[in-house]
């Protein structure tokens, strides 16, 4: 039966056809070559080597990558596809991709369909596309890509073109990780053997390994195709760099709570019928704060596959928008003045068993091991506060931290005030000498069921502890959550070194584990313990507490950048073999240019508005009044009163003379940036000087909208983009 979705009556209303609606566990990873798929497709030994090698991160052999590769191949085959693809997430940008077709030469005019082992494992893009921060000289362009076995190969469709795409890590000739996947893998790692350790001196032996864990809220605008292509700053850059704010904004507060709108809808459960296609666990959807934005929260999952599944989640969104012709702003701040869309990364830990270690147990040995891995994280985040900042750093999301929307540039973290008053106990001495029943007193135990309400309403905070994971609500929405989830293990696998190493230290013959845990905790909190803040961290008074309590206020991406090739942050990495202090210089190297790039271009394109578009439309309309008040006065002679007309002249001339003056000046600034050869330098010159007149411009461009003739304005308006659809 063909389902037909109703017609809303507007012209810019949308029709998309279904064949068939099926239950989603119908279809559900239906394009991916997971396990299942896999057990079925190839012989139980094969099989077996495969799993093993899953989970120990070996290399398969070559005679088992070319069985897995044919039954790949088939697979992918009856699916439709032609190509095969290494799918990898280079530097910047959000996933590339080079195709090749399954054919192999046979003979003169045939071909046959063909895939290797060889093929599988490896493929050799031509890296020097990509950006390395200096890592490569151009001589030794070579990049290499390796099969990400944990996560599988899945199937794209484009049009009419279908690939097999085969999720890999990118590094160079000399071995240098050219991508955002291969430190993760090898955070990962090490997050899990901190953790294991610190769970075996603890007691717990039967843990046999553990995992991080990831669940990525993903906020997004969706406007109107036809509006978007008539932006250039949208199309180039992804936000507005003129519009003045609409005059409803979210003020009334009835986007987040209203129902979702026909044509959104529609668009949700095409994206996500994709989403579940590649099996990713597209759980919730729900409009946001500001009107036309949106929010999708998947399952967590594994840390390396929430990652990828994030990628290809915004790649979905965006793809599938245009079949809607809609277009799906994934941009921090495309809208000034309107509420900005991050990204909240839940962060935990989970065992073998699939027991979440940051959830407070129900009996007191639990209770330990959870406020073990608690302390860990709140160590690691006021040691290393601006390193998780740097991590979420970049040109688009400075718009939006701090600007009392979003978390500020300071990272604090919140507790609720049970967990606060547990520590405050604990650090007291009032449970030192606390026997293992006393700790349930303390209602410990009870904590998922009262913290979970009570933590959840501080939305000003920028990592908070909800009920059984952190939440780091810094990152940005267009952002890869790689970095940031990166340096969340990296940071948590030394504090959980530390810790370890404190205990065995506190450990004497006659005390209990439990006992000298919370004198090491004791101990530590008087240290950490400035990093904790339930307050509103909006506040001016909270910025000076912060500077009090001394912790970083890193406020723009430049200074913040700065950290991670400060010596503290290289001989970290360095030390955990999660990047070198080569791979971590040129990822600092990456993120500033990518920041000078960034900033240029809206630069450059806010010249271009306001010379091709803004200055026109002003001169248009200026002229109209010029001729309307000599003519009037032509007819009816000098004693008529023109004031109005001729102070509204006055000031569009005006305004077009500002703008004219500081779009020179932002030119100005850009040359004098280009001369300026240290990128550190540069990009803080750009932020301070040319981003502080490029607000100036905007707001002269701003007022002018609201002078001009409504139909002569070149661009489409943000009430326009925003409430209709
Ligand atoms: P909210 O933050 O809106 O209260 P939830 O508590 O349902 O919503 O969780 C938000 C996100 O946190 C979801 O994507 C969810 O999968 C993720 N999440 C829940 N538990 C964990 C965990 N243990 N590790 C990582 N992410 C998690
Ligand atoms: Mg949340």
């Amino acid at each position: 039966m063909k389902k037909t979705c109703p017609i809303i009556a507007t012209e810019r209303s949308y029709v998309v056809e279904k064949e068939k609606f099926e239950p989603i566990s119908k279809y559900y990873g239906e394009d991916t070559f997971n396990i299942n798929v896999m057990k079925i497709k190839i012989p139980g030994d094969t099989y077996s080597k495969i799993i093993d090698a899953i989970h120990e991160g070996t290399i398969l052999d070559i005679e088992t990558a070319n069985i897995v590769a044919h039954a790949m191949k088939e697979w992918a085959l009856e699916k439709g596809a032609t190509h095969f693809a290494h799918w990898f997430q280079p530097m910047t940008g959000i996933t590339a991709e080079k195709h090749d077709a399954f054919v192999d030469v046979t003979g003169v005019g045939s071909v046959m369909e063909r895939f290797s082992g060889k093929q599988l494992v490896q493929g050799e893009p031509d890296a020097s596309s990509f950006p390395s921060g200096g890592i490569r000289a151009t001589f030794e362009a070579r990049g290499y890509t390796a099969w990400d076995m944990s996560s599988p190969a899945f199937i794209r469709r484009n049009g009419i073109s279908t690939t097999l795409c085969i999720p890999t890590a990118f590094f160079s000739y000399t071995g240098e990780a050219l991508d955002k996947k291969t430190p993760l893998l090898r955070s990962n790692r090490v997050v899990s053997k901190s953790a294991l350790n610190i769970l075996k001196l603890l007691g717990n032996e039967d843990v046999k390994g553990v995992y991080a864990t990831l669940g990525p809220e993903q906020e997004y605008f969706l406007i109107d195709a036809d509006y978007f292509y008539k932006r250039p700053d949208l199309v180039l850059g992804g936000r507005a760099v003129v519009g003045a704010p609409p005059a409803k904004g979210q003020e009334l507060e009835d986007q987040y709570f209203g129902s979702i709108r026909e044509r959104i809808s529609s668009y949700m459960h095409d994206m996500e019928e994709e989403l579940f296609k590649l099996g990713v666990p597209a759980k919730t959807r729900h409009n946001e704060v500001a009107p036309s934005q949106f929010e999708l929260a998947p399952v967590f999952e594994e840390a390396n596959l929430a990652v990828d599944h994030n990628q290809i989640v915004m790649d979905t969104m965006q793809s599938v928008a245009k079949k809607h012709k809609l277009a799906c702003l994934l941009h921090e701040k495309p809208f000034a003045g309107i509420n900005g869309s991050g990204k909240h990364l839940n962060w935990s830990m989970s065992d073998n068993k699939g027991d979440n270690l940051l959830n407070p147990g129900k009996t007191p040995h639990d209770n330990i091991q959870f406020l073990v891995f608690l302390i860990a994280t709140i160590r690691a985040v006021y040691k290393h506060a601006d390193i998780l900042r740097a991590s979420a750093g970049s040109y688009a999301n400075d718009h939006r931290l701090g600007a009392n929307e979003a978390p500020p540039a300071i990272i604090s973290v919140f507790l609720g005030d049970q967990l606060t008053k547990i520590l405050a106990d604990i650090e007291s001495g009032k449970v030192t000498e606390a026997t293992d029943s006393e700790i349930i007193n303390l209602g410990i135990s009870s904590l998922p069921v009262v913290s979970k309400d009570s933590t959840d309403r501080n939305r000003t905070s920028p990592f908070a502890f909800t009920g059984n994971k952190f939440e780091f609500r810094a990152v940005g929405s267009a952002q890869s959550i790689s970095f940031p989830a990166t340096v969340l293990n990296t940071i948590v696998a030394e504090s959980l070194d530390y810790l370890a190493e404190k205990i065995k230290d506190a450990c004497g013959k006659n005390t209990s584990i439990n006992q000298c845990v919370l004198a090491v905790i004791k101990k530590e909190l008087k240290e950490i313990k400035p990093v904790l803040f339930n307050g509103d961290n909006y506040t001016a008074a909270w910025e000076k507490e912060a500077v009090r309590r001394g912790l970083p206020n890193n406020k723009t991406t430049p200074v913040a950048l700065k950290v991670l090739v400060a010596k503290k942050a290289l001989d970290l990495f360095e030390k955990y073999r999660v990047l070198s202090n080569v791979e971590l210089k040129s990822r600092y190297l990456i993120h500033i240019e990518k920041y000078i790039k960034d900033l240029e271009i809206e630069a450059k394109c806010l010249n271009n508005i306001c010379l091709s578009k803004v200055i026109p439309a002003a001169t248009t309309y200026q002229k109209g009044l010029a001729k309307a008040i000599a003519g009037t006065r032509e007819a009816l002679g000098k004693s008529v009163d023109f004031t109005a007309q001729q102070e509204l002249l006055k000031r569009v001339v005006e305004l077009v003379n500002k703008i004219y003056a500081a779009n020179k000046d932002v030119l100005a600034g850009i040359e004098k940036a280009a001369a300026i050869h240290d990128e550190q330098k540069k990009a803080e010159m750009l932020c301070s000087k040319v981003k502080t007149k490029m607000n100036e411009l905007r707001e002269y461009v701003d007022e002018l909208e609201g002078l001009v003739d409504d139909e002569l304005w070149p661009l489409p308006k943000f009430w326009e983009m925003l409430f209709i659809s």
